[in-house]
């Protein structure tokens, strides 16, 4: 517990303090330290300073500053499960489990994307995450328990970042995490054959003063390589202790671990407090650049407010301040009493800095941090004498090449699309017919109820729809995660980027993009590899469009009963327009609204990597369940409501007629029956035709005076122009669900199933019933609903128009922004307005 939740009265033994530099050095001075106890004297809430007795003195100390202070309280020492009974006095018991409790290292893992960061945790924890050979494949924390030599490490999995600055969600999020939840250890992992690179993080890390040892990873290729690194002598240079580490093997990983209990002791040790910046050395910018970062440090120093020097070191803002770090500025904005002269200064600062070198100020400094990487590299490291990831090169020139690397491309998105359909189809088939036969043997068993309709057209035929699709998609991953950990996925993105550049996107927005063909989901969640916002956001509006699968059963429906002798052509034609629309609303935002040119990224070729089936398996799977799970409960949510809004209200009223209609045809029929018995089985068969009519025109009109009904005719004024009417209008509404539901609702209010037709039978009686629909009222009154033209129309609205509330969660968590998903459902739904309007008008005038 934080020493700033005691309530007066209450003891507990300080077990860990966290915080940095001047604030820690200051607090153990006034006798904080870990195994002595504190008595809160006064505690009131919301009450500043907090009044402490430590060591018989009297302290006090802000909140802020009081829960920098980890205790063990008497509540907490008994869960603990300490035999309290067996030492003297509480305090002594307090002291005891204080001690295990300080025995607790929280860890954090930061590095590079790719560099085994996964792999390592695997191994340490046990876990089975995804390792994956392309970046940004660990986007969640993942979190694990070990024990070893006595101590509890609780070890985070960082999303992988090149670099600290605000350049991408992760880096942004690794900073805060380790500003904020101030881990007690950061485990740097580098990729060991990649030192240079790898290392411009680590100066980072430097720069925030935090405790880091380091993991050289993929020692297994350094040695492969014959290169030569003098680890001990790199170790000493950078102050961070060195592992050797084989992540795929577990190789290492216990000194790892080791070196991290260590580097934890160093700063907790009760006797020596000050060796706390034993490790820590400070990278040299020059002369200017110090003495401007001196400078500013002098007047974060005045500032009277010092929460945030808690947190990071002044000399951490000061570099981040001459960067122009937007987030950083921010921060001192808010937090210190003199922000203004310290932004004054540093602006000053900056310019003069860039006056001199001629150079941008972020420039200037990751030029030294190269410098330094590079010095630190050039005593330490020898290079082998065998050719580097040769056959990485080799591949290279054939995959990315001038003249074959679009075409191999192209093959592998086929086969890719190609299986996903193909293969998928079957399980698709089953599980659809699992769940009809599911529905069917409930509504056998269960008594008539409003109950079983929920359950059945509610719940269990939401659930299906995300189900059926659920073998495309982990066909999809499958390919998708195949590509990613051979390494083929970072070459796709290398290929394509140039072409994506030119309607403003980059090249890790085409696989977001090509997912979008099979879920747009999935897809959705795919754009947290790129970097940059703008970009990010713009592929995020442009997946809809993209069109997926789900639609293809509506498309299926209308080409077969309108188009049917150019189906081929027609979908084809969709797709592409699809495509299209995504390119032209590129376009239009990159060029007209966002006019940001994008900050140029290094686009890194990991070498190939042949992957374990096992690592695919489980990658596939997390994604799919990461599906399910998202999807799932809103459908679930989303079908209910819709099946509520079909129901309700329950135009007992209106539906009597049809009952007093039904119940007439029976008496006619007993009467006639009565009469005539030798005709009895056409008489029963007259019967039923007549009772089953009336049941589809009660059916007809409780759907039609339903909430959906009347939702379906408010917005038919607004589809009108389109051609489209009020039954088109509702199911579009429920399409809104999961796109495919379209066909379903067309099924419902069409009447198109009756029981005893056979599946076949029912999609064909369907396409009939289209074709048939006539409008009954109206100038339009006898002509056909449908017209060729109409269901063209129809179709691109559904292509275009706003994507599933899946889809549309997925944006609004992705870019944590609800006026981003706004604006996605507005847009989207505009311009399919706009396409259906344009294609009835220009269709009707050339007809
Ligand atoms: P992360 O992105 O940092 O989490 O990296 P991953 O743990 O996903 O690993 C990236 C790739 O490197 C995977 O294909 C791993 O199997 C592979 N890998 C991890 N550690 C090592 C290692 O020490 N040696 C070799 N040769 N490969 C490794
Ligand atoms: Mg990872």
């Amino acid at each position: 517990m934080r020493l700033s939740n005691l309530s007066s009265g209450e003891k507990g033994v300080i077990c860990k303090v966290l915080g940095r530099g001047a604030f820690r050095k200051r607090i153990t001075e006034m006798g904080f330290v870990k195994g002595k106890v504190v008595l809160v004297v006064k505690n009131a809430p919301l009450k500043d300073p907090i009044e402490y007795s430590i060591m018989d003195y009297a302290v006090s100390l802000r909140r802020n500053e009081a829960s920098m202070v980890e205790v063990m309280t008497e509540e907490e020492a008994k869960k603990f499960n300490l035999a309290v009974s067996t030492t003297a006095t509480i305090e002594e018991a307090l002291l005891e489990t204080a001690k295990i409790a300080g025995k607790v290292i929280n860890v954090a893992f930061v590095g590079n994307p790719n560099t085994g960061k996964t792999s390592l945790f695997n191994q340490l924890s046990g876990a089975h995450e995804h390792v994956g050979n392309y970046s940004g494949v660990t986007v969640e924390l993942k979190k694990a328990q070990v024990k070893l030599d006595g101590y509890t490490i609780n070890l985070v999995d960082l999303p992988g970042t090149y670099s600290l600055t605000a350049y991408s969600p992760e880096e942004v999020y690794v900073r805060k995490y380790i500003a904020e939840e101030m881990p007690d250890v950061i485990v740097n992992v580098v990729d060991a054959t990649n030192l240079e690179r790898n290392l411009y993080l680590t100066t980072q890390l430097i720069d925030m003063d935090v405790k880091v040892v380091m993991a050289l990873n993929m020692y297994d290729e350094l040695t492969l390589h014959n290169d030569q690194l003098d680890h001990e002598a790199l170790g000493k240079m950078l102050g961070i202790p060195m592992a050797p580490t084989v992540g795929s093997r577990g190789r290492g990983v216990k000194d790892l671990l080791q070196a991290a209990i260590k580097a934890y002791e160093e700063i907790y040790a009760v006797q020596k407090p000050s060796t706390v910046h034993h490790h820590h050395i400070h990278i040299y910018y020059g002369a200017e650049v110090e003495a401007a970062i001196a400078d500013l440090q002098r007047l974060m120093r005045i500032s009277q407010n010092a929460d945030l020097f808690y947190r990071y070191s002044t000399r951490f803002l000061a570099i981040k301040l001459i960067e122009k770090d937007a987030l950083m500025t921010e921060l001192v904005r808010k937090e210190c009493a003199n922000a203004d002269e310290i932004l004054a200064a540093a602006q000053k600062h900056v310019a003069k800095l860039e006056e001199e070198f001629k150079e941008d100020s972020e420039t200037i400094i990751s030029d030294a941090k190269y410098g330094f990487v590079a010095g630190a590299l050039k005593e330490t490291f020898r290079y082998g004498k065998q050719n580097r990831h040769s056959h990485t090169k080799k591949i290279d020139n054939v995959i990315t090449g001038k003249i074959l690397g679009f075409p191999i491309f192209l093959l592998f998105m086929w086969v890719m699309f190609y299986t996903t359909f193909a293969l998928g189809s079957y399980p698709m088939e089953w599980i659809s017919s699992g769940v009809e036969a599911l529905s069917g043997w409930l509504s056998g068993v269960m008594p008539d109820s409003l109950f079983k309709e929920l359950l059945i057209d509610g719940a269990i035929t939401g659930v299906g729809s995300v189900i059926a699709f659920l073998p495309n998609i982990l066909i999809l991953f499958f390919f998708i995660s195949l590509f990613e950990d051979t390494g083929y996925m970072a070459r796709a993105v290398f290929i394509t980027d140039k072409l994506m550049h030119t309607i403003g996107l980059h090249g890790k927005s085409f696989i977001p993009l090509v997912m979008g063909f099979g879920c747009n989901v999935p897809a959705i969640m795919a754009t947290r590899t790129i970097e940059n916002r703008t970009q990010r956001t713009l592929t995020m509006l442009i997946v809809p469009f993209m069109s997926c699968s789900a639609r293809l059963p509506v498309y299926i429906l209308f080409i077969g009963a309108f188009f049917p002798h150019h189906a081929g052509t027609v979908l084809f034609l969709i797709y592409l327009a699809g495509i299209g629309f995504g390119i032209l609303s590129a376009l239009f935002f990159s060029k007209m609204v966002f006019k940001d040119k994008g900050q140029p990224f290094v686009m890194e070729l990991p070498p190939y990597r042949v992957p374990t089936l096992k690592s695919i398996i489980r990658h596939m799977w997390h994604k799919g369940s990461q599906y399910v799970r998202q999807m799932g409960g809103i459908i679930l949510i989303a079908a209910i409501v819709i099946w509520a809004l079909n129901t309700f209200p329950l135009n007992s009223a209106r539906l009597r007629p049809f009952d007093e209609q039904a119940a007439a045809v029976k008496e006619h029929y007993a009467a006639a029956l009565a009469q005539r018995a030798a005709d009895s089985a056409t008489l029963a068969a007259a019967m039923e035709k007549r009772l089953h009519d009336i049941a589809a025109a009660r059916s007809n009109a409780q759907h039609e005076y339903s909430y959906l009904g009347q939702l379906g005719h408010a917005i038919e004024p607004v589809m009108r122009p389109l051609g489209f009417d009020w039954k088109m209008s509702v199911s579009l509404l429920t399409g809104v669900v999961a796109k495919e539901t379209v066909v379903s609702t067309l099924g419902i209010i069409y009447q198109a199933d009756s029981n005893d037709n056979e599946d076949e039978g029912s999609t064909a009686q369907l396409k009939q019933r289209l074709r048939d629909e006539r409008y009954h009222s109206g100038a339009k009154a006898g002509t056909p609903v449908f017209s060729g033209v109409t269901a063209l129309a129809f179709l691109v609205f559904i292509l275009l128009y706003l994507p599933c509330i899946a889809a549309i969660a997925a944006i609004r968590r992705e870019s944590g922004s609800r006026w981003i998903s706004a604006f996605a459902i507005i847009y989207t739904t505009l311009v399919a307005w706009l396409a259906a309007f344009a294609i009835q008008h220009i269709g009707s005038w050339l007809a």
